[in-house]
């Protein structure tokens, strides 16, 4: 049985988040210098939870946080799921998605424990602005050695996701155009969501899919590559063909007619959608002592919930009910 939505959309894609803690503190992300808000579930709950959704129609399995790096056992979490099967006994698709702090020296490990893939959070390209921005120092050199560690791995491509905010970072457009011509990594644009704890967002901070376009076209025009409709990312190569890029437009093009994702919170909560204002507690029932029907049975009836859509910008739009460090992405 393959997990659908009342609208037929095939949910195929689980993110896990592990941990609520992470070892930076951007400043559209965490700006309140608080801790972590929500508990962490043992390793294998979360391997509990990830098999029943394998077994549900699940195919791609990502890692995400906080910071899931910082999560102890993470290798031997990656090495269980590479030994699961999808429906069609396959290997699942596994995936994290990381600030790449730690990266460096857990490539490796990661990879050989059956790793598929790795995405790094990154805003700047320049150390000082990195800094700024991440308020860790010397970040930036950490995590370039990290992406370069990951593609030694083979964790290629590594996609590097870079959210912009207009008078914030809108200055590394065209830096992480080179960026990406002179790594080979994928460097993925996002348009900023409504999801950050100073709720400071307004639809004139989006830098839109179209204007990401029409700048760096001032360093070098983009040719449009062909893409999957279930991926959330439009692709670009340059017109002389070194380099890619990816813009994730949620805001000014909505993918949500094809959206295969469903998440995880760390403390065990199924949200449907990333702007979902109610949870379902899967952790209360596994808690209970659940049977692996009951949890099958619950989690289909919170799929049969899943919104139709985001409301960014819409009046009447309630924003999510946790900010995107406690979803994980
Ligand atoms: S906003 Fe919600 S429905 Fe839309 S693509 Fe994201 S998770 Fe899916």
């Amino acid at each position: 049985m393959h997990l659908t939505d009342k609208f037929g959309r095939r949910i195929s894609d689980l993110r896990i988040s592990i941990t609520d803690r992470c070892n930076y503190k951007c400043v559209y992300c965490r700006s309140g210098n608080d801790g972590p808000q929500f508990s962490e579930m043992d390793i294998a709950e979360y391997l509990r939870i990830a098999r029943i959704f394998v077994e549900l129609g699940i195919t791609k399995v990502r890692l995400t946080g906080g910071e899931p790096l910082l999560r102890k056992g993470l290798v031997e979490m990656v090495r269980e799921l590479g030994g699961m099967r999808t429906l069609e006994g396959r290997p699942l698709d596994i995936a994290i998605t990381t600030n790449g702090h730690l990266l460096a020296e857990l490539a490796q490990p990661l990879a050989d424990a059956g790793l598929t893939r790795v995405t790094v959070s990154m805003d700047a390209v320049d150390p000082e602005h990195f800094a700024r921005i991440t308020r860790v120092p010397n970040g930036y050199e950490r995590v370039l050695a990290g992406i370069r560690a990951a593609q030694r791995a083979g964790l290629h491509p590594v996609k590097v996701n870079c959210v912009l905010l207009r008078g914030f970072n809108d200055d590394q457009i065209i830096p992480f155009g080179v960026f990406a011509r002179e790594e080979g990594a994928i460097v993925r644009f996002i348009e900023f969501m409504p999801l950050e704890e100073d709720r400071v967002w307004t639809p004139e901070i989006v830098i839109t899919l179209d204007e990401i376009v029409r700048r760096m076209a001032a360093f070098m025009p983009l040719r449009e590559v062909e893409h999957s409709r279930s991926e959330t990312a439009r692709r670009y190569r340059f017109e002389d063909g070194v380099g890619e890029i990816g813009i994730i437009a949620p805001v000014s093009q909505p993918f949500c007619g094809h959206c295969s994702r469903i998440r995880v919170t760390s403390d065990g909560k199924i949200r449907t959608c990333l702007f979902s204002v109610r949870e379902h507690d899967l952790a209360a029932l596994m808690l209970n002592g659940a049977s692996d029907e009951e949890m099958i049975a619950f989690i289909q009836r919170a799929v049969d919930q899943k919104e139709e859509r985001h409301h960014i910008g819409e009046a009447g739009f309630i924003p999510a009910s946790r900010t995107m460090v406690h979803i994980g992405g």
